[in-house]
């Protein structure tokens, strides 16, 4: 039997596929998204956003809370970073998954979740569902993409996160540094609206998953924040980024490798890589500025980063002057976004249907 043949189908449905359906979709393009899951949305991410990146682009009503303190820490200082305005967000990544499906399906595309691609060729997808043709195919599979082995694209450079949800929402944001232990790696307290995202993150040439599980509980201990019994999550971010296009093929998001080696933060590069691949595949000579920009702030993470990694007492240099720098607010906290969006476009519930 012949597959069912679509402009475009994009494998995932998190911020990257949703994003890349919506827009292609918008422009009346058959557009096909394959989601494994059977629900869109839930995630290992603790759902940290910055206010001048990601909660500029997505209606207030998604923001679980704001915060204008940061509280960074070392074992050897701490800096208590309060600025006017709220410097850092919280979302829930069901809330954003339920916000993203819904904008896509409104413009057009069609996504079945329950559907894991199993093989790929050079024009169609085999799913758990049934086949599939294509004339671009967008790989949004996060970060053990298939369609990333498909294109025989080595992932070398790999963070790994482990985090717990606390069932109550602590009162502030934390960001604790140990280069001793972590080198460049970090835990992190994240309070969303009715729960807490307690977690750490570090390059896995620094740290394997069960030293930073170790480390991790031992941070928590120290700071009387009780996990067990809970369930911990782990999840790995690709942040080896070596290209999107390759022929028909795009990758996007953490497929891509478009996540910071050096914080985790991946929600809004997958977003802007999704608008953008859709905005050249319609277009292929559209100039993608906002991915470029990203792309240059990814390189400059991915620098500091293997600097910073070479050896522990350079990197405790370097973090102890970042933590003073910030501290005398010789440096401003959003220094270390990596996502930033120039022209924020804020959308409004009417705008927005899904809502
Ligand atoms: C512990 C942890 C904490 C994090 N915290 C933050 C944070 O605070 N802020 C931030 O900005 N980023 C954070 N991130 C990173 C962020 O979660 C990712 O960068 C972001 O989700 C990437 O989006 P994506 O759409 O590229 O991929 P994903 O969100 O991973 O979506 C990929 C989708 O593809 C689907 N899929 C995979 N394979 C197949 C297949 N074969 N067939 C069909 N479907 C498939 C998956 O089920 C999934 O739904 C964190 C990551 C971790 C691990």
């Amino acid at each position: 039997m012949k597959a069912d043949h679509f402009h475009t189908i994009i494998i995932g449905a998190g911020p990257a596929g949703l994003r890349c359906a919506r827009t292609l979709a918008a422009s009346g393009k058959r557009v096909l998204v394959c989601e494994k899951n059977r629900i869109i949305g839930p995630k290992t991410c603790a759902g940290g956003v910055t206010c001048s990146g990601l909660s500029q682009a997505i209606p207030a009503q998604l923001v679980e809370r704001h915060f204008s303190i940061q509280n960074v820490s070392s074992t050897l200082q701490q800096a208590r970073l309060i600025a006017e305005k709220p410097m850092v967000a919280t979302v829930n990544r069901e809330d954003l998954g339920h916000w993203l499906a819904a904008a896509a399906t409104e413009a057009g595309a069609t996504i079945l979740t329950g559907t894991a691609v199993r093989h790929i060729t050079a024009t169609e997808i085999v799913t758990s569902q049934g086949r599939y043709g294509f004339d671009f195919l967008v790989g949004a599979d996060g970060s053990n993409s298939l369609v990333r082995r498909f294109l025989s694209l080595p992932i070398t450079k790999m963070g790994v996160g482990i985090q717990y949800h606390i069932p109550s929402s602590l009162p502030e944001m934390v960001w604790h540094l140990d280069p001793k232990h972590l080198l460049t790696g970090y835990c992190w307290i994240f309070p969303q609206a009715h729960r807490t995202s307690v977690g750490a993150y570090c390059f896995r040439r620094h740290m394997n998953p069960k030293g930073l599980k170790t480390y991790l509980h031992a941070w928590l201990d120290s700071r009387k924040i009780p996990y067990q019994g809970l369930r911990a999550e782990a999840a790995n971010i690709n942040f080896d980024y070596q290209g999107w296009h390759f022929k028909n093929i795009f990758l996007i998001g953490d497929a891509a490798g478009l996540a910071s080696g050096l914080t985790g933060e991946g929600i809004l590069p997958a977003m802007i890589s999704g608008e953008e691949i859709a905005a050249t595949i319609l277009n292929p000579g559209h100039k993608p500025q906002r991915l470029n920009r990203l792309i240059k702030n990814h390189q400059r993470h991915t620098r500091l980063l293997l600097l910073a990694g070479k050896n522990k007492f350079g990197c405790q240099l370097i973090t102890e002057s970042l933590i003073l720098a910030l501290k005398l607010k010789i440096i401003p906290f959003s220094a270390l976004e990596m996502a930033t969006e120039e022209a924020p476009h804020a959308r409004t519930t009417e705008e927005d249907p899904a809502l």
